[in-house]
C-alpha cells in the first residue's frame, strides 16, 4: 500500500546520521562564530518562497541545514557563550528528549500515560530533596512540583493562583480584581510584569519596590508600601522575591520578604530561574534562606542544569489552591483514575492542556550525572566566575561592579559607557566569544555569565585576554 512515511529502517539509517551530525557539531563547535553574523532577512531569502510539492531527501535537507541554517545560528552551546544567562544542555538530556519525541506521548492527564505523570512527580520530589527544599513542596505533603515550559509561565501560574486565593476563587466578579496589588523589585524579571498584565491585575496595580546597593529588594520599603496600599483601600495579594536577578544575580532577602507576606496574607513566589540550580550545592543554600515561607518557587533546569530547553520546575506549597484555580473537567476527559482522586492530572496544575514528556530528559540528566556530577560542574562554573572576578579586580583598566554571588560577573572598563559598548561589540564581532551588557544605576555594565556545559578555564582566560586586548586596540584607535 502506498504511503509517504519513512520506514523504521530508513529512520534508523537517517537517525544515526543525525546523531553523528550532532556529535560532529559539538566536536567542532568552536570553529563557528559564537554570535551569528548574518543580516536581517539573509536566512529567509535563501529559503524557497513556496513549499515543495514533492517530498525531498534527507540528504537535501541536511545540505541546506549546513549551508543555509547554520550561518544563522548563535551558538548557545559554545564554550565561549557568556551572554544573557546559560541555556546549557548535555548529551543525556538530548537523548532523553529524543526518547520523548520517539514515544510521542501527550501526557495531559494521568490516564493518557501514567508513566509521564508519575516519573514527573518522582523526579521533582528527587529534586526537592537534592536541593533541600521544604517538605511541603513534595508530593507526599500538601504541595508538589510540576514542569512548566518557562519561568514566565510559572510566574503567570503563581499570579493567577494567588489572585484566586485572594478573591476566594471569585475573581471574575466585577470589581473584585481592581483592588488587588502586587509587589516586585526594580530588578525583578519582566515576566512578572507581563504576568500581572495578563492576569487582569493591571500594570497600574503593580508596585515596584526599590533595591539596596546590592540590587536586592528592601523589605522595609515593601512593608511601608503595603501599609500605604492598605490605607488607600487596596488589597495586597502577591510578592515576588528573586534568587539571582537577571541583570546582576542579586539575591532578595527571602526570609524577610516571606515574613512580611505571612503577616500580610500575601502569596510569595520565589523566582530562582537561573541561580536555583546552585541549590544543589549545600554551600550556596544560604541564598534560599526563608524559602519555607514561599507559596511557590521556580527554577529552570533549562538554564544551568544541563537540560534542554524547555524545562522549568515549579513547586507549590498547597497544590489544592493550584488545582482549584486551574481545574476544568469536560465530559470527554472524564475517566476512572481521575474520579478515584488517586492520581495527579497535571493539566490541572497549569494553563495548557497538552503536555510533553519532559521529565524524561531530567531523569536522564540526574541519573547520568548523579548529585555528585551536577555539584562538580556547578562548583566549577562558580569557581571560574570567581577567578574572572579576581582578574578584573587586579586589572588597572577594569573594575568589578559587584562581588559575584555565583556565576555571573558584572564588570566594566573604567572609561565611559560608550567605550564599554564599543568594546563589547568589538569582542562579539570577532566571533570568538559572545557576552552582553546591562545597566545598573544608569551605567553600562558588562556581564560574563559562565555556565555553558563545555566551558573550561582556558576558554574564560582566553576571553579575558581578548577583552583586554580589544580594549587596548580601541584605546589606540
Ligand atoms: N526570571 C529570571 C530571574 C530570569 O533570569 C529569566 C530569564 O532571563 C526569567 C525569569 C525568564 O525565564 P523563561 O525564559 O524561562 O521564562
Amino acid at each position: 500500500m502506498k504511503n509517504y512515511h519513512l520506514s523504521p529502517s530508513q529512520f534508523r539509517e537517517e537517525g544515526k546520521k543525525i546523531i553523528d551530525w550532532i556529535a560532529d557539531y559539538y566536536e567542532h563547535i568552536e570553529k563557528y562564530p559564537v554570535l551569528s553574523q548574518v543580516k536581517p532577512g539573509e536566512i529567509k531569502n535563501k529559503l524557497p518562497e513556496n513549499p515543495p510539492q514533492k517530498g525531498e531527501s534527507f540528504d537535501a535537507m541536511m545540505r541546506d541545514l549546513d549551508e543555509i541554517i547554520m550561518p544563522g545560528i548563535t551558538h548557545w552551546q559554545s564554550p565561549n557563550f557568556y551572554a544573557y544567562f546559560p541555556s546549557n544542555t548535555s548529551f543525556p538530556s538530548i537523548l532523553g528528549d529524543l526518547v520523548s519525541s520517539g514515544l510521542g506521548v501527550q501526557g495531559m492527564i494521568w490516564a493518557t500515560s501514567p508513566a509521564a505523570t508519575e516519573l514527573e512527580t518522582r523526579v521533582l520530589d528527587w529534586l526537592a530533596e537534592m536541593m533541600d527544599m521544604p517538605e511541603k513542596f513534595k508530593s507526599n505533603s500538601t504541595g508538589g512540583g510540576v514542569i512548566q515550559d518557562t519561568a514566565s509561565t510559572s510566574a503567570l501560574t503563581a499570579v493567577i493562583a494567588a489572585r484566586e486565593r485572594a478573591t476566594k476563587f471569585e475573581s471574575n466578579k466585577t470589581g473584585v480584581r481592581q483592588k488587588l496589588v502586587a509587589y516586585v523589585s526594580s530588578q525583578t524579571h519582566s515576566s512578572l510584569e507581563k504576568a500581572i498584565k495578563m492576569a487582569g491585575i493591571g500594570s497600574e496595580n503593580l508596585r515596584v519596590i526599590d533595591v539596596d546597593e546590592q540590587f536586592a529588594m528592601q523589605p522595609e520599603l515593601l512593608e511601608k508600601q503595603i501599609q500605604k496600599d492598605r490605607t488607600e483601600g487596596f488589597q495586597p495579594f502577591f510578592v515576588c522575591a528573586t534568587i539571582g536577578t537577571t541583570s546582576s544575580n542579586a539575591i532578595d532577602p527571602v526570609r524577610q520578604i516571606g515574613e512580611i507576606c505571612q503577616k500580610e496574607n500575601c502569596w510569595m513566589h520565589v523566582d530562582a530561574a537561573m541561580a536555583g540550580t546552585a541549590m544543589l550545592c549545600p554551600e550556596f543554600r544560604h541564598f534560599k534562606d526563608g524559602v519555607e515561607l514561599a507559596d511557590s518557587y521556580c527554577f529552570n533546569p533549562h538554564k544551568w542544569m544541563f537540560t534542554n530547553f524547555d524545562c522549568d520546575v515549579f513547586w507549590v506549597a498547597n497544590r489544592n489552591e493550584l488545582i482549584h484555580t486551574f481545574s476544568i473537567l469536560p465530559e470527554y476527559l472524564k475517566n476512572k483514575a481521575t474520579e478515584s482522586g488517586a492520581v495527579f492530572d497535571y493539566r490541572d496544575w497549569h494553563v495548557q492542556l497538552g503536555r510533553r514528556f519532559r521529565s524524561l530528559k531530567l531523569w536522564f540528566v540526574i541519573r547520568h550525572y548523579g548529585i555528585e556530577g551536577l555539584q562538580f560542574h556547578i562548583r566549577k562554573h562558580v569557581e571560574m566566575a570567581q577567578n574572572f572576578a579576581g582578574w578584573v579586580k587586579e586589572s588597572n583598566d577594569f573594575e568589578l561592579v559587584l562581588d559575584p554571588p555565583l556565576n555571573l560577573v558584572c564588570f566594566r572598563h573604567k572609561s565611559n559607557d560608550e567605550f564599554n559598548m564599543k568594546l563589547m561589540n568589538a569582542v562579539n564581532e570577532t566571533g570568538k566569544a559572545f557576552f552582553t551588557h546591562t545597566k545598573l544605576n544608569g551605567q553600562v555594565v558588562l556581564r560574563m555569565s559562565i555556565g555553558q556545559t563545555h566551558t573550561e578555564e582556558k576558554h574564560v582566560k582566553d576571553t579575558w585576554d581578548l577583552i583586554q586586548n580589544s580594549a587596548i586596540s580601541l584605546e589606540k584607535a
